[in-house]
């Protein structure tokens, strides 16, 4: 059994799903799990609908919007397909029904109620042309096994209960072999049946899901680029491919904020060695990325990882006394309240410095801060960091540049750049 994740980028349009057939193809007698992301920009579409809907606005051109797209698609990749159609229209009409009826007054879980039918819409068009294309498979409702928290939009897993669902529900499905599966990344339900969300770009993680659950023999996820880079393609000019390396290491690559992997989804591939292929829908011939148990080729690139827009904050307290574990963990306990991630931390006897991004959320805690400490901040900074660094890359880094705050592990460089 295979896992396939196929994101938003690769599902855009009519020419995008036919390439899932395409791909598809190539695997004629394996056993498939195949999890598909909303088509596109579906998942800012709908949010837009959920911020229209909160606020009393009306909906319906939003709606209209993605509906005419959707049957679109649907009618140039399996036209005449009535079954298809009545199927995607129930799903509007059922959207139409959650928007008719009030708010719940709870913004998350009117957002998970809403922003959810994008994955259903994406995977009901591309199990339509997969038909189509003489590809037989069974559409999947995710969240008849995905059984989560309520936490919405950051859905945590129930994992015991995902396993008892999969062995009656999903695992019947592949007594016909080969058996192909459909079904939608990104969603989940609680035990009472509310649809909840796994938190953005959450689709990569649901196929890890999946992975875990069926005892998959690896995942593959599709891109449009052809594997994982030792740094971001559309920033630097001469990145390198990642051909080979450990769970861990790209566990921290993704803490670091490389951002081809959801953080979430090795966890569970790591618990059960299932290989994760990162792999181009454009170039099949390509080789791709292979993230596994194996460690050796970690340290051969350097990757680097820069994230723009930071606030570097530095927080002394009033009377100069030393910063002490009562005064860091009442610090701590507010970056906790207000949500926000802590990306590098350096403290000296007086001054404890933090790195973070620079969002009304870490504007705000300023404000908190300043109620108690003298708080001075430098705005527009890039936190840079670089594994397996040499000299070489960290002159080229930070030529020209003024690090105002640098760190240094065995295997990590992290400077602030101004
Ligand atoms: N459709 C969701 C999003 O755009 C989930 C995903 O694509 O992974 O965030
Ligand atoms: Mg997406």
């Amino acid at each position: 059994m295979k896992v396939f994740k196929f994101g938003g980028a690769s599902v855009k349009d009519a020419a995008g799903v036919r390439n899932v057939a395409t791909v598809l193809a190539h695997f004629p007698g394996d056993d498939l799990l195949i999890v598909v992301s909303a088509m596109g920009k579906t998942t800012n579409a709908l949010e837009e609908v959920v911020w229209a809907y909160g606020e009393g606005r009306d909906t319906k051109p939003l709606v209209e919007a993605l509906r005419t797209m959707h049957f679109g698609v649907l009618e140039e990749v399996a036209p005449g397909d009535q079954g298809a159609r009545t199927a995607l229209d129930t799903s509007f009409r059922d959207l139409q029904r959650t928007l008719a009826q009030q708010s719940s007054g709870r913004v998350d879980e009117d957002y998970d109620q809403i922003v959810s039918f994008g994955e259903v819409w994406s995977t009901l068009v591309v199990s339509a042309h997969l038909k189509h294309a003489g590809l037989s498979n069974t559409w999947f409702d995710a969240r008849t096994v995905v059984r989560t928290d309520g936490s919405f939009r950051a859905a945590k897993m129930e994992w015991q209960a995902c396993e008892n669902l999969a062995a009656r529900y999903l695992k019947p499905l592949y007594q016909e072999k080969p058996g192909r599966v459909l079904t939608q990344g990104f969603i989940g339900r609680t035990a009472d049946g509310q649809t909840t969300t796994l938190g953005r770009e959450g689709s990569d993680f649901s196929a890890a899901i999946f992975a875990y659950l069926l005892d998959a023999e690896s995942v593959t996820i599709w891109k449009d680029v052809p594997g994982m880079f030792n740094a971001d393609p559309k920033r630097f000019p001469d990145t390198k491919l990642l051909s080979h390396i450990s769970y861990r290491e790209a566990i921290e690559l993704s803490y670091f904020g490389a951002s081809v992997i959801h953080p979430r989804t090795l966890q569970p591939l790591q618990r059960k060695h299932i290989p994760l292929y990162v792999r181009s829908f454009i170039d099949l011939s390509a080789p791709g990325s292979t993230i596994d148990d194996r460690s050796e080729n970690d340290s051969l690139i350097p990757s680097f990882i820069v994230k723009p827009k930071q606030l570097l904050i530095s927080i002394t307290p009033r009377d100069l006394s030393f910063i002490v574990e009562e005064n860091l963990s009442g610090i701590f306990w507010l970056f906790a309240q207000h949500n926000v991630r802590i990306d590098l931390m350096q403290n000296s006897a007086l001054a404890f410095s933090v790195v973070v991004d620079d969002t009304p959320r870490s504007r705000q805690l300023i404000d908190e801060l300043r109620k108690v400490y003298e708080v001075r901040y430098n705005e527009g900074c890039e936190l840079v960091t670089v594994r397996h660094y040499d000299e070489t890359t960290l002159a080229r880094l930070s030529a020209g540049r003024e690090a105002l705050l640098e760190q240094r592990s065995r295997t990590t460089a992290r400077f602030v750049l101004k």
